[in-house]
C-alpha cells in the first residue's frame, strides 16, 4: 500500500515537472508548416513517403521537400501549397506533374480471406471493415490506395484496383 502511494507521490511530481517544463520551454513551431499540414488530407497515409501529414509538411519547408508527393490531395493541393509558399509556378505545370500519378485503391479478395485482421490494424485510415476470423472487406471511398495492407496480408489476397 505504501509502495502505491510513493509511487503515485513520484509520478504526479514528475508530471508536474513535465508541465511546467514545457512551460518554460515551449516546442517552436514554423506556422508556416502548420498552415501545409492544415491543407493535407490528414490521411496518414504516407503515400509521399513521409510517416504522415505532419512530418511531409515538415520535410517541405525543412528539406525543400517537392510538393507534388501527395497522392490523395492531388492538384488542388499542389496548388494551395504553391500560393501558401508564393512559389512562381502556373497551374498548367501543376496538372502536368500530377498527371503522371495514378490513383489507386485496393479490393480483398474475399473467398482467399481468411480472417486475421492483419491488414485491418496497419490500415492507417481504417478503410478495412471485418471481424477477426471472418471476411474482411475495403471501404472503397476510404481507400487511399497507399498499399500498406498489401505488404501484411499473409495470404496476398489483396489486389491493387486502378481508378
Ligand atoms: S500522401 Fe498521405 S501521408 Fe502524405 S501528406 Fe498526403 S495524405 Fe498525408
Ligand atoms: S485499405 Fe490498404 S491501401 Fe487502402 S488505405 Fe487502407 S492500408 Fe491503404
Amino acid at each position: 500500500m505504501i509502495i502505491i502511494l510513493i509511487f503515485s507521490l513520484v509520478s504526479f511530481l514528475l508530471g508536474l515537472i513535465l508541465a511546467y517544463t514545457h512551460y518554460l520551454f515551449p516546442v517552436k513551431t514554423d506556422p508556416i508548416i502548420n498552415k501545409i499540414n492544415n491543407e493535407l488530407p490528414q490521411s496518414q497515409c504516407a503515400q509521399c513517403g513521409y510517416p504522415g501529414c505532419y512530418p511531409y509538411a515538415k520535410a517541405i519547408i525543412n528539406k525543400n521537400e517537392k510538393i507534388n508527393k501527395c497522392i490523395p490531395g492531388g492538384s488542388e493541393l499542389i496548388f494551395k501549397i504553391t500560393k501558401l509558399l508564393n512559389l512562381d509556378k502556373n497551374i498548367e505545370d501543376i496538372n502536368i506533374q500530377n498527371k503522371s500519378l495514378v490513383y489507386t485503391t485496393v479490393k480483398i479478395d474475399e473467398k482467399n480471406c481468411v480472417g486475421c485482421s492483419k491488414c485491418a490494424i496497419f490500415c492507417p485510415v481504417d478503410a478495412i471493415i471485418g471481424a477477426p476470423n471472418f471476411m474482411h472487406t475495403v471501404v472503397q471511398k476510404f481507400c487511399t490506395g497507399c498499399n500498406i495492407c498489401l505488404l501484411h496480408c499473409p495470404t496476398n489476397c489483396i489486389k491493387i484496383i486502378k481508378e
